[in-house]
């Protein structure tokens, strides 16, 4: 990881990707500049696209142009905000989330995303007819810029508490540190105000939000259930903290991407308070575009498009395989260091 952000020569937001969202080892990365695009911009954010251009970014370490064109163009990623459960609402860009939960004392942001993208995060939530003064904390899945990159901004225009695992927090102050060579610096506030740990449960008003330590796409990061109401109905939700297997460093940690991927599994799985619902962290990797439009759509007594517990599970699988052969390389590539 270390050696790809050093090989990376910086292009828009290219080596955020890198920082978050590919799937497979990179090899030495080669970007190819937005300008030598041959092929359609991309327009919208359709998640079969978007997935397949990040699949092949993982695969090549070629950063194909139309994507790094689309990350780096802050009117691509431009989305409407909506709400998607009667007390959660999404205010994030195209590539990325940042959900909204509405409290009965305030509100708690999930993400913070990264600048310019944290001033487009807090225009939604006025679009809303919310107010971001009233974001009482801030929970952070991970260290990684798409995430935690509007963390100072956040604090600044709002009251909110940042809220981050101990690892986490460490994982943001040391990238934001290194990003400062880089037109996208960024910067973390000195000392974090909470820091949370496996099973401890935070209370705003009326909402309970319960964390998980789900170490493994980066040591830190961690994921958070709560529940969404839909009229009548709740339902227990979760914001998985990372899914991507790129910024692994050895087997190690790809043991606990799986035992975290299991766990996630069982929740999904419980007979008591099952998790129904996937708060994607990357709106393509679940297909919220396309469910966005669906729930705009959705006649009184369909049911909600989000919970689909069989497609969490299915994506959980598709997951743990992927892990899984990732462990053999990384376990072949150990030994191939051992003297
Ligand atoms: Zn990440």
């Amino acid at each position: 990881m270390n050696l790809l952000k050093k090989t990376l020569t910086f292009l828009g937001t290219a080596s955020l990707v890198v920082g978050c969202a590919a799937q497979a080892r990179t090899p030495a990365p080669v970007v190819s500049a937005p300008h030598a695009a041959t092929t359609a911009p991309l327009t919208g954010c359709p998640s079969a696209t978007v997935n397949a251009l990040f699949e092949d970014f993982g695969n090549t370490g070629k950063m194909p142009p139309e994507l790094a064109a689309w990350l780096s163009d802050p009117k691509s990623q431009i989305t409407e905000p909506y709400q998607a459960f009667d007390n959660v609402y999404n205010v994030g860009i195209c590539w990325v989330s940042a959900w909204l939960i509405k409290t009965s004392e305030g509100l708690i942001l999930v993400d913070t995303l990264y600048e310019p993208y944290t001033d487009q995060l807090i225009q939604n939530i006025k679009l809303l007819g919310l107010d971001p003064a009233d974001i009482k904390m801030a929970l952070v899945t991970h260290g990684h810029f798409d995430h935690a990159g509007g963390i100072s901004t956040i604090k600044s225009l709002t009251n909110a508490k940042i809220v981050m695992t101990k690892t986490g927090w460490s994982e943001a102050r040391a990238n934001a540190q290194s990003s400062q060579e880089q037109p996208t610096a960024w910067t973390m506030p000195t000392a974090a105000d909470l820091l949370v740990k496996d099973g401890d449960v935070l209370t705003l008003g009326d909402t309970k939000v319960y964390v998980y330590e789900t170490p493994g796409h980066t040591a830190g990061t961690v994921s958070y259930g709560l529940d969404v109401k839909d009229g009548p109905q709740a339902y227990r939700a979760i914001v998985i903290g990372g899914l991507g297997l790129n910024a692994i460093e050895d087997s190690r940690q790809v043991e606990a991407y799986i035992s975290s991927v299991d766990r996630i599994k069982a929740l999904v799985s419980a007979s008591e308070n099952p998790v129904l619902v996937n708060l994607a962290t990357h709106p393509f990797s679940s297909g919220l575009t396309e469910i966005k439009e669906r729930l705009k759509t959705r006649k009184p007594g369909q049911p909600h498009p989000l919970v689909d517990p069989e497609a969490l599970l299915k994506q959980l699988d598709v997951l743990r395989a992927g892990a899984t052969k990732r462990l053999a390389v990384e376990q072949a590539l150990a030994k191939t260091k051992t003297p």
